[in-house]
């Protein structure tokens, strides 16, 4: 006797029946013979593993009309965010945390890793979305990341890894000191035994991710490290891209390449514009386990999106060059196993044993969604259907 069953479900390995027990896949075959309390046909749907958000940011979603940015720049969004924060009540963060939640449910996220805003003027914007993360704990699995400053606030940073912080985050191209802020985060994350996840080089012209790298290499660190952005990557000659990614390679440190918000920061008043997307295909050829992400969603960086993880991976077939055959396959792993990978998960398969977050599709791959941005039909979360679109048959 099983949960429920998806009869005609198409795999990698054929169409089969999935069963279903517990919040896990119990059984796995062509004509499944067992009882359950429900069943689903999925007249040869296809079935894939639930998708992972890397890199996002639900305490800004849905803000892009109350805050602004007529400059287009990151400084102008920097600047109008910190400036409407303070205005921000602890329902506003719930609703719009909430919402963003829910459209990442509904695009076939089942794992999403946050960055949330730590400052020393309080911890209303972590301690909400800690709330909003154990509310929905059975809906979807979430991580949150400090983004703080360790540079100037060091005790602020250990008190929201105190509070329940999963990883340790801050930015250090935006400091006057990014090595120290490098520094002190690779410091923190030791104390508390958590994962390290910066904001790096969301410019042209600096180089902290080769800092990072020599910091992990020099401290043997062994905790999970991964870099956001490292835009400047894409501006440097290509003696020192080959050495910078080579020590980001030795030094396992992952890359999120975060282009709907490159795209539409980068560049601004230069003209044959660059895109400032990081160098996704030297980093995958290296060996670097590089994915990638929404970052942020209709707010003052990027005002538009819906965290749909297909259409980043959609983008970054076109934004880094990646419409071959293997590019295109290798922007649904950056989705996939190997934001997994970064984040301490699982590898996402559909095989006995495995935890039943589960997505459909009207597609034939995993190829065809990423070229598609193919919709969600369904999203299941541990065996739990959250998510159903009609389909006609
Ligand atoms: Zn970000």
């Amino acid at each position: 006797m099983v949960d429920f069953i998806l009869k005609n479900a198409r795999l990698e390995q054929g169409v089969m029946d999935v069963g279903i027990l517990d919040g896990r896949i119990s059984s796995l075959a062509a004509n499944l013979e067992v009882q359950a309390t429900k069943t689903i046909d999925l007249e040869r749907r296809l079935l894939l593993p639930g998708l992972i958000e890397s890199h996002c940011h639900i305490d800004k979603t849905l803000t892009a009309n109350r805050v602004g940015n007529s400059a287009g720049t990151l400084l102008g969004a920097i600047e109008n965010w910190i400036a409407f924060k303070p205005s921000i009540s602890k329902n506003d963060y719930l609703e719009r945390g909430k919402q963003a939640l829910e459209m990442a449910i509904s695009h076939g996220t089942t794992t999403l890793r946050t960055h949330v805003d730590v400052d020393s003027n309080g911890f209303l914007a972590l301690e909400t979305m800690l709330e909003l993360k154990e509310l929905l704990r059975d809906d979807i699995t979430v991580q949150i990341v400090a983004l703080g400053n360790p540079e100037l606030e060091f005790e602020t940073m250990r008190d929201a890894m105190r509070l329940g912080a999963d990883v340790v985050g801050g930015c250090p191209a935006i400091r006057q000191n990014p090595k120290l802020e490098v520094e002190n985060a690779l410091k923190i994350a030791a104390e508390f035994g958590k994962p390290v996840d910066l904001h790096v080089d969301e410019n042209d012209f600096s180089n902290s991710l080769e800092f990072l790298a020599d910091e992990v290499l020099r401290l043997k660190f062994e905790l999970p490290v991964m870099a956001g952005h490292c835009c400047s990557l894409d501006f440097m000659n290509e003696t020192d891209v080959a050495r910078v990614i080579e020590k980001v390679a030795r030094a396992g440190i992952s890359i999120v390449s975060l282009p709907a918000c490159n795209l539409n920061l980068q560049g601004r008043g230069v003209h044959p514009v660059p895109r400032g997307v990081t160098r996704v295909l030297e980093l995958l050829n290296a060996g670097v386990n590089a994915c990638v992400g929404s970052d942020n969603v209709q707010d003052p960086f990027h005002p538009i999106g819906n965290y749909s993880l297909l259409s980043a991976a959609n983008l970054t077939t076109m934004a880094c060059h990646m419409t071959h055959d293997l590019g295109i396959q290798q922007t649904f792993e950056m989705i996939s196993s190997n934001p997994a990978r970064a984040l301490g998960l699982p590898k996402p398969e559909i095989k006995v044993g495995a935890n039943a977050d589960l997505i459909v599709l009207e597609v034939e791959s995993a190829k065809q969604a990423v070229c598609e941005i193919a919709p969600c039909l369904m999203t299941f979360k541990a065996g739990k259907l959250l998510e159903r679109r009609s389909w006609t048959s």
